[in-house]
C-alpha cells in the first residue's frame, strides 16, 4: 500500500513516521513554505492546561501528552530538545476573573495542577513580575519542534518513507476516490493521500471537499538570550491574555506570541505584533528586559473555526485523508494525531474515539473551544 502526504510539517512527519512503524509506504510532498508553523511554534506541551473549555480536546490533549513519554524513548531524543519543565499559569491585576475561571474549570479535573504561592514561583523565576495567584501543572513539558520534525523525518527515512521538496498542485480525484496526486514533477498513484498542508490545507481540499474550514491565524514569537538560570530550567510561564513565556536550558527565552486570526497568509512580521510580544513579556516577567534579542519568527497555525483539529477519513471521497487543523496546539497533539489517522488507514483497532475531530464534521463556530 502506498500513502502520499501532501504536506511535511510535523503533521506529515509523524504520519510518515507512524506509517513506516505500521509497514505502509508513504511518500511526503512538501512545498516548505515560508510561514510554516512547524518552523516558528514555541514548544509547550501541557495536556493538563489545554482545550479546558472543550472536553473532547481537553482529553486528546491529555493523550496526546502521555503518547510523548513513548515517543521520545523511541526517537532517543535529546535532553535539551525535550524535557519536563511545569507550567504556571499566572494572573497580575485585572487577570482575576479569568483566573478565578480557570480554577475552577480545572479543580476536580486534574491532579497535576495546584494552587502554588507567587513567592514559590519567585524563587523557581526569579525575573517573574507582581503576580497574584498561581496555578502549576508540574507535568507540563517543552519540546522543540524543528528537533522533533527532523528526528521523526530521519526515523521515517530510516524505515522506508521517502520525502521530496515538491509542490503537491492538486487531488486526483477522477472517477469520485482518490487515485493519487499530481506534483510540480508529475503524478504520482497511491491508494490514500492524506493532506497534512497545515494553513494551506484548505486550498488543495477545496476542488474536492470544500466544506473543510481551515484557515491561518498568524503567530510572531521572539527568542532572546537571557544569563543562563543557575540550577533547573525555570518553568513556563503563561499568562491570562494569551501568551507565554518559555525558557530552555541554555539560557535562552522564547516569548510569544501574537493570535492573529485575520492574517491571511502573510508571514512577516509586524512593528504591532513585536510590541504586543514584548510588552506581554515585559509584564510578567520584567526580569528578563535587558535579554538581548537573538531572533524572531512566524508561523501560520492552522486554525479550524472550532477550534478543533480535523483528522481522519473524509466519508464521501474514498481514499482521502485529512490531518490538519491542530491550530495553537499541533506540537502537543501531532504525534498522536498522526497514530490515529495512520491506525485508521492500517485498518487498525483505534484506542480513542475521535469523531469529534472528524474532518467531515458539521462546524459549529464556537470560540470558547480554543486551546492553550
Ligand atoms: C508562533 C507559534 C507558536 C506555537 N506554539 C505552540 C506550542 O507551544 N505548543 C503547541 O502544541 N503548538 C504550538 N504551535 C502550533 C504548532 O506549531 C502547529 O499546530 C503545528 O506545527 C502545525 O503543523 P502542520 O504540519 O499542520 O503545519 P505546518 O508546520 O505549517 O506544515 C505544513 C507544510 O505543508 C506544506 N504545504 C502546504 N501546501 C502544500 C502543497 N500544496 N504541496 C506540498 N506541500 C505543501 C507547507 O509548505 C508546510 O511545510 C505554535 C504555532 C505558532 C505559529
Amino acid at each position: 500500500m502506498r500513502v502520499v502526504v501532501a504536506g511535511g510539517g510535523l503533521m506529515g512527519s509523524a504520519l510518515a513516521y507512524e506509517l513506516a512503524q505500521r509497514g505502509i509506504e508513504a511518500w511526503v510532498f512538501d512545498r516548505h513554505d515560508a510561514g510554516r508553523a512547524t518552523s516558528a511554534g514555541a514548544g509547550i506541551l501541557s495536556g493538563e492546561t489545554s482545550g479546558v473549555s472543550d472536553t473532547p480536546y481537553h482529553e486528546l490533549s491529555r493523550r496526546a501528552f502521555a503518547y510523548y513519554t513513548d515517543l521520545v524513548a523511541a526517537l532517543g531524543a535529546d535532553a535539551i530538545a525535550y524535557g519536563l519543565s511545569g507550567l504556571a499559569l499566572v494572573a497580575l491585576a485585572g487577570d482575576e476573573e479569568r483566573f478565578q475561571k480557570t480554577r475552577e474549570a480545572l479543580r476536580g479535573r486534574s491532579a497535576a495542577v495546584s494552587d502554588m504561592d507567587p513567592e514559590e514561583l519567585r524563587r523557581r523565576f526569579p525575573a517573574l513580575g507582581p503576580v497574584t495567584g498561581v496555578l502549576f501543572d508540574d507535568r507540563a513539558a517543552r519540546v522543540d519542534g524543528r528537533y522533533l520534525e527532523a528526528r521523526l523525518r530521519a526515523a521515517a527515512i530510516e524505515q522506508g518513507a521517502r520525502f521530496e521538496q515538491r509542490e503537491v498542485l492538486a487531488l486526483d480525484a477522477g472517477d469520485g476516490s482518490i487515485g493519487g496526486v499530481y506534483t510540480s514533477a508529475g503524478a504520482v498513484q497511491a491508494d490514500a493521500v492524506v493532506v497534512a498542508a497545515g494553513a494551506w490545507s484548505t486550498r488543495l481540499l477545496d476542488a474536492i471537499a470544500p466544506t473543510v474550514p481551515v484557515v491561518p491565524h498568524r503567530g510572531q514569537i521572539v527568542h532572546v538570550d537571557h544569563p543562563p538560570a543557575q540550577g533547573p530550567v525555570w518553568p513556563i510561564l503563561e499568562g491570562f491574555r494569551g501568551h507565554y513565556v518559555l525558557p530552555w536550558p541554555d539560557g535562552h527565552i522564547v516569548a510569544g506570541a501574537t493570535r492573529e486570526a485575520g492574517s491571511g497568509y502573510a508571514p512577516w512580521l509586524t512593528a504591532e505584533g513585536q510590541a504586543e510580544v514584548l510588552a506581554e513579556l515585559f509584564r510578567v516577567a520584567p526580569g528578563v528586559r535587558p535579554a538581548v534579542i537573538r531572533e524572531w519568527r512566524v508561523g501560520l497555525r492552522p486554525a479550524s473555526i472550532d477550534g478543533r483539529p480535523l483528522m481522519g477519513a473524509m466519508g464521501d471521497v474514498p481514499g482521502l485523508y485529512v490531518l490538519t487543523g491542530h491550530g495553537p496546539g499541533g506540537l502537543l497533539l501531532g504525534p498522536y494525531s498522526a497514530s490515529l489517522v495512520a491506525d485508521e488507514i492500517a485498518g487498525r483497532a483505534i484506542p480513542t474515539d475521535f469523531s469529534a475531530f472528524r474532518p467531515d464534521r458539521s462546524f459549529d463556530p464556537d470560540p470558547s473551544k480554543s486551546a492553550t
